[in-house]
């Protein structure tokens, strides 16, 4: 059975893409199957692993909608790992899936009608705690949620959570917080050292040793529609995804064993 992990935090801007794609990488290179879901209309995860989202058809939406099975939207990627594409047209999920039935839970179907075969499946979601979301936490057994260092960051992590539970109270019994991640760090920001101790308070174990770093080849290498590991291997941003994929590993072997 595969890893179905939410990436996931209605803060726009925090990181979940860069994550997404990054993580899915990593993973990727130490031999793991994995499947990156592009649950977000804007269709970040889908431009930075190398697929035109223009040509992307059939994609989530047509998932969603039960259209197509996941295996026939999904493709491979240059990076090594399984893409479920998504564009703007995915806007229109929110308002299709009204008028369905099971409508929370059809990307939980249509990852359930899917073969064998993945250690992972990555989900990004969009940034609202909307349909899309919503449909990921149904299908996920756990959820990362990255955070940026500062003021507002811990704003709004509480409606996250509140959901995270009504979810796993109702529709979804196992889901947890699979981890919290800083994302964008600066260490040399006292305000970022601040919020890091609140969150190794709150959150202890699963706040993730790994970091991200603030590094611009994190930031240039989705215009080149790849992971940061195969635009600049040596990089900081290359290191880190390394790190939190090699500690996602470990923790769950460990919780296997
Ligand atoms: P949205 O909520 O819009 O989906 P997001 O949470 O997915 O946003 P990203 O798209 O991953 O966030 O990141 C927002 C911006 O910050 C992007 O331009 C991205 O390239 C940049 N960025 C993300 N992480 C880093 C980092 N560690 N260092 C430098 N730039 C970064
Ligand atoms: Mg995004």
């Amino acid at each position: 059975m595969p890893r179905i992990i939410a990436i996931a935090n209605q803060k726009g801007g925090v990181g979940k893409t860069t994550t997404s794609v990054n993580l899915a990488a990593g993973l990727a290179r130490a031999r793991q199957r994995v499947l990156l879901i592009d649950l977000d209309p804007q269709g970040n995860a889908t431009t930075g692993c190398g697929v035109d989202k223009r040509e992307a058809t059939p994609a989530t939406l047509e998932v969603l909608t039960g259209e197509v099975p996941l295996s026939a939207a999904r493709r491979p990627s240059s990076a090594g790992f399984d893409v479920l594409p998504a564009n703007a047209d995915l806007t229109a999920a929110k308002v299709l899936l009204l008028q369905q039935e099971r409508r929370e839970f059809r990307l939980r179907d249509a990852i359930a009608g899917l073969e064998d075969g993945y250690q992972y499946i990555l989900i990004d979601c969009p940034p609202a705690l909307d349909m899309l979301t919503v449909n990921a936490l149904t299908a996920a057994g756990s959820v990362l949620i990255p955070m940026q260092c500062e003021y507002y960051a811990l704003e709004g992590l509480s409606d996250l959570l509140d959901t995270i539970s009504d979810i796993a109270a109702s529709a979804n019994p196992g889901l947890h917080v699979e981890g919290v991640l800083r994302s964008m760090f600066d260490p040399r920001s006292r305000l970022a050292r601040d919020v890091s101790e609140q969150l190794q308070k709150h959150f202890g174990e699963r706040l993730y040793r790994t970091v991200i770093p603030r590094n611009i080849r994190l930031a240039e290498a989705p215009s080149h529609g790849l992971p940061v590991l195969d635009y600049d291997r040596s990089c900081v941003g290359s290191t880190a995804f390394l790190t939190l994929a090699g500690e996602m590993l470990r923790r769950h072997h460990l919780k296997a064993t």
